[in-house]
């Protein structure tokens, strides 16, 4: 850019040397090879200026594509600043939105804290949860991590081997 603008300045003070000499001139040829170095001067002038608008336009390009990589990091990271880690009801610890912790909010949503430190927000999942699945679970469809929630209300433990056996003595369609 630099070298582009001193070539432009070096052109025009070329020129101004050329209309002085023709302005002084003492015989028509003289005068002619001024007039055609003065064009020939100014053509390179229309050059330059026409590379150093170039020059410009792409520079103009390039900071505006770099103001908006900055806007879009700035969002990104406004965005991960609004989650605070949150301890769920089994003791695991995951992501939440700060501000909706305490709310009830159609869009509450948790976030996984594997893909939270590689500066991503990716939304869990509920799993559905079983009778036998103590904890309701989450999944990270990003990192298929999962993750479990608080305490499964419809939970049944598993029989024990000594319940199994006394069902199954029970059981009247049992074929001995
Ligand atoms: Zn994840």
């Amino acid at each position: 850019m630099f070298t582009e603008i001193s070539a432009s300045l070096s052109a025009i003070k070329s020129a101004l040397e050329l209309a002085q000499i023709i302005s002084d001139a003492k015989n028509q040829v003289e005068r002619e090879k001024a007039v055609y170095e003065l064009r020939r001067q100014l053509t390179a002038l229309q050059i330059e200026n026409l590379q150093l608008a170039q020059l410009l336009s792409s520079q103009y390009e390039e900071i505006h594509s770099l103001k908006r990589e900055l806007r879009d990091a700035n969002e990104k990271e406004r965005n991960l600043e609004s989650y605070t880690i949150y301890k769920t009801g089994s003791g695991q610890f995951i992501y939440a939105v700060r501000e909706e912790l305490n709310e009830e909010n159609a869009n509450f949503h948790y976030a996984c804290p594997h893909c939270y430190h590689q500066r991503h927000i990716a939304i869990l999942q509920p799993l559905p949860a079983g009778e036998h699945d103590e904890f309701h679970r989450l999944k990270c469809l990003q990192c298929k991590s999962s993750f479990t929630l608080n305490r499964n209300e419809n939970y049944k433990p598993p029989l024990t081997i000594e319940e199994s056996a006394r069902m199954l003595a029970g059981n009247p369609w049992r074929m001995d």
